[in-house]
Formats: C-alpha cells, sequence, structure tokens
C-alpha cells in the first residue's frame, strides 16, 4: 500500500516550507531528499509520480537495483557508509555521494569517476558530535586538511557537508550540532577560498532545527514513507 505517500509527501513539504519562512529563509533554498531505503519501488514511483525527483538510499546494493527498476530522471544520492570495493557501483548510480569520510575513499572515488569520465558530486560526512558509533570526520581541523585534499581531486566537485545528529538529542543539542556543521563550513570556505554551497542535515524527527541552522538538503525518510521494519 503506497496510498499515503503523496499525501505524505505534500505534508512535509509545506512543513519544511514553513520551517523555512519562520526563520526568514527562502523555501527554495531547501532541497527535499526522499529517503527510500528498505522501501520498494512501488513506494518510489508513488513519490515520483506525486512529483519527487531526488531519493537517498543508503546501501550501494540497493541503489543499484532500484535504478534500473524506476525512471531515468530520478536524481539517486547516496547516504550511507561506503566501502571501496562499493565505489564503483556508487559512481555509476549517484547524482551525490554525501558520506565521503576519508581521503582514501576520495580517491578511491576520484580514480574510478576518472575512469567512468565523470565529475562525481560529493560532500564530507563530518561527525560533529564526535560520537564513536557514527562514520564520519571527527576533529575541525582534520575536516579543514581533508576538505584541502579532497577540492584538489580532478574527478571530484566537492558540494559542501553532511551530518547526522545522535539519537535523542534534545532541541539545544540538535541547534548547536547543525551550527557546528555551518561554521565548519564557513571556516573551510574562507581558508581555502572555495565554495560550499550545501549543508546536507536533518531527518524526519529534526530537520526543524536543521533548517533554522542552515540545511541545504534534508534526508526524510519516515515522514513520507512511513516506519521502516528496519534501520
Ligand atoms: C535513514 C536515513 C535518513 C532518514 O531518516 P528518517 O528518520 O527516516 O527521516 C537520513 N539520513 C541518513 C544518513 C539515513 O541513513
Amino acid at each position: 500500500m503506497s496510498s499515503h505517500i503523496p499525501l505524505q509527501l505534500e505534508e512535509i513539504k509545506d512543513k519544511i516550507a514553513e520551517a523555512a519562512r519562520t526563520c526568514g529563509r527562502d523555501p527554495e533554498e531547501v532541497k527535499l531528499l526522499a529517503v527510500s531505503k528498505t522501501f520498494p519501488v512501488e513506494d518510489v514511483k508513488a513519490a515520483y509520480d506525486a512529483g519527487q525527483r531526488i531519493f537517498g538510499e543508503n546501501r550501494v546494493q540497493e541503489l543499484e537495483e532500484k535504478t534500473g527498476k524506476l525512471p531515468d530522471d530520478i536524481k539517486w544520492h547516496l547516504i550511507g557508509h561506503l566501502q571501496s570495493n562499493k565505489v564503483r557501483k556508487a559512481v555509476e548510480n549517484s547524482a551525490l555521494i554525501h558520506s565521503v569520510d576519508s581521503l582514501k575513499l576520495a580517491r578511491k572515488i576520484d580514480k574510478v569517476a576518472g575512469e567512468c569520465g565523470k565529475k562525481q558530486k560529493i560532500l564530507l560526512e563530518i561527525n560533529v558530535s564526535g560520537e564513536d558509533s557514527k562514520f564520519g570526520v571527527a576533529v575541525q581541523d582534520e575536516a579543514v586538511k581533508l576538505a584541502e585534499e579532497v577540492a584538489g581531486l580532478e574527478n571530484i566537485e566537492l558540494l559542501g557537508l553532511m551530518t547526522m545528529a545522535p539519537f535523542g538529542a534534545d532541541e539545544d543539542e540538535l541547534k548547536e550540532i547543525f551550527a557546528s556543521l555551518r561554521h565548519l563550513r564557513e571556516r573551510i570556505e574562507e581558508q581555502l577560498k572555495i565554495q560550499l554551497p550545501e549543508l546536507s542535515m536533518g531527518m524526519s524527527s529534526d530537520y526543524q532545527a536543521a533548517i533554522e541552522e542552515g540545511a541545504t538538503m534534508v534526508r526524510i525518510g519516515t515522514a513520507i514513507f512511513g516506519k521502516r521494519t528496519y534501520a
């Protein structure tokens, strides 16, 4: 059953626009990424038919399976941890990879993208909260250094930063985490004299705080597709 999807999609789009206007931002600045992981192709199609064109998956295998069965004008984003042996399939199928967290991985992507004749758009995943359980670059100095090295790679286009807030963080913690990502972006832009237009932050439970702190992409799964049976 996917009949709830168009309605929930409309509802979340309205709420995102409202959250943007509430803090004086243009709703157009906030892109909605529909996170379809674990949901069947029929559900993605229901959202597509309702006008959604950007979808996020966290596993390369699932991403590849879905791209083959759905319209070509969908922009697929990889948002989950990427292992180096899956880089080729990730590059072949992703418009944007949100989860680059090491120079080693970036170099591999650069090499494969070169072989595919593609310039791969990426974000650096930053572990702002310093939580051990999450992937991402931990220390801010390290992040600046990584951004510098990655920005120099020929077949990669570095568009910005991504983070995930820890589960169960309260409103103040969320704002602090999202603001830290924005500050880090400013610091990288100033130090390296580059532009990082995208901040990928905010999920179903915390997108309002993320938008308030400058998110340009929110990654929403549950609020569109419903509860997942596994994470
Ligand atoms: C699953 C996932 C989301 C979406 O989470 P919801 O709470 O279902 O909105 C966002 N970002 C990442 C990296 C995810 O893995």
